[in-house]
């Protein structure tokens, strides 16, 4: 049989989370939180199932979720889009991630994605019988280079995937990025799938650059948004996209017929939550600053080097100082011998940098964890 994905094997969260299982590894690999979800969407979502609200949603999310996104997307960034037309509830961001892909990208068309990049934007390209162009991002600063981009473009290009705050290394896209991908996707009439999951996850005072606040980005975009990162439940799956009612159209036409609807009385408890406790987003950026600031500060009395972490819930570390091993190496090695899990960044590469010694840490833990994890790493 000939595959339709022949290089994609089991993902490299997946794998190291089974390593961490098999040593009894502290694992801070695959990106999830280790402390409970707030109470109240618990309790919603035990009494929206007990209402009876067990069957199928809306297609497109229930009208009082897509109202309450429409809301707080209002609060957050300035721009209210409407709940009807432009907003569609979707079983996680992968999926939304994974319906914009599969509604604009024909074949042989080629989507421009931005390394070191989220391992789940490359197999949609490629379902959708596109073609990802890998630009690098600084390997230093995660900064993109808006020149590379631009010399990156042909008549095929369709779209462009940003992710801001960024996954693996929580670097944020600035005013001055967002003013240059507007230039770019208008002057060569691309869509932009902006990936915004950790849109709450930021630090030190700086601002979400969501690409709704600029009209001449929204215009062409589609919007990702995760209630799984932003409510500390990634196993809900529970996601949405804000893009134009042309576009939004087209997103629904593949949601329709992939998942249908998303998992119902969650959007009970989420609309709840949306509504009733907006202080968990507003005051999610100082809940993860203090676990940074905490797991930074352990750091410094190991031999790994932390780089800044401006967004995200990841910490990258240089291990150069403790081994030459490959990263892939380093961090099997890490697991089994020291009993600690990290991700190494080559697989968020088409091609890593020679000789880069990055490892990414997951800081989604509770103290317990985290304190558990640097006593080992003080050992190395
Ligand atoms: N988003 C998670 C991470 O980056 C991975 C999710 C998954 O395992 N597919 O760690």
């Amino acid at each position: 049989m000939q595959s339709k994905l022949p290089n994609i094997g089991t993902n490299i969260f997946t794998q190291m989370s089974q390593l961490a299982a098999q040593h009894q590894a502290v694992n801070l690999g695959q990106g999830f939180p280790d402390f409970p979800v707030p109470e109240r969407l618990i309790v919603a979502l035990a009494r929206a199932m007990n209402d009876g609200q067990n069957q199928y949603a809306m297609m497109t999310g229930t009208p009082r979720l897509r109202q309450a996104i429409s809301d707080k997307t209002e609060r957050c960034y300035g721009y209210r889009p409407d709940a009807d037309t432009e907003i569609t509830v979707t079983s996680g961001g992968s999926e939304a991630i994974f319906n914009a892909v599969q509604a604009v990208v024909q074949a042989g068309d080629e989507v421009i994605v931005l390394d070191p990049c989220y391992d789940i934007y490359q197999p949609a390209v490629a379902l959708a019988g596109g073609r990802s162009v890998h630009v690098p991002l600084d390997a230093q600063t995660f900064a993109p280079d808006w020149q590379r981009v631009r010399d990156a473009i042909t008549a095929k290009t369709r779209m462009i995937i940003t992710n801001t705050p960024h996954n693996p290394s929580g670097a944020m896209l600035s005013e001055a990025d967002m003013h240059e991908l507007a230039g770019i996707v208008q002057q060569h009439g691309l869509y932009l799938l902006s990936d915004e999951v950790y849109e709450h996850i930021v630090f030190d005072g700086a601002r979400h650059e969501s690409a709704l606040r600029y009209p001449a980005l929204r215009e062409r975009a589609f919007v990702i948004s995760s209630f799984g990162k932003t409510y500390h439940c990634t196993g809900w799956k529970v996601g949405y996209a804000v893009a134009p009612a042309a576009l939004s159209a087209e997103l629904r036409k593949v949601h329709q017929y992939n998942t249908f609807c998303t998992f119902h009385p969650a959007q009970a408890a989420f609309a709840e939550m949306i509504e009733q406790e907006p202080q968990h987003y507003e005051t999610l950026g100082e809940f993860y600053q203090q676990k940074r600031d905490r797991f930074r500060a352990q750091l410094a009395d190991t031999r790994l080097r932390p780089l800044p972490v401006p967004g995200g819930y990841f910490q990258l570390v240089d291990y150069s100082a403790i081994s030459d091993m490959d990263d892939l190496a380093f961090s099997r090695w890490l697991t089994c011998e020291h009993g600690v899990t990290g991700i190494p960044l080559s697989p968020f590469y088409e091609a890593a940098p020679d000789g880069q010694r990055l490892l990414r840490l997951c800081f989604a833990k509770s103290d317990t964890t985290l304190d558990a994890a640097i006593e080992r790493l003080r050992r190395l």
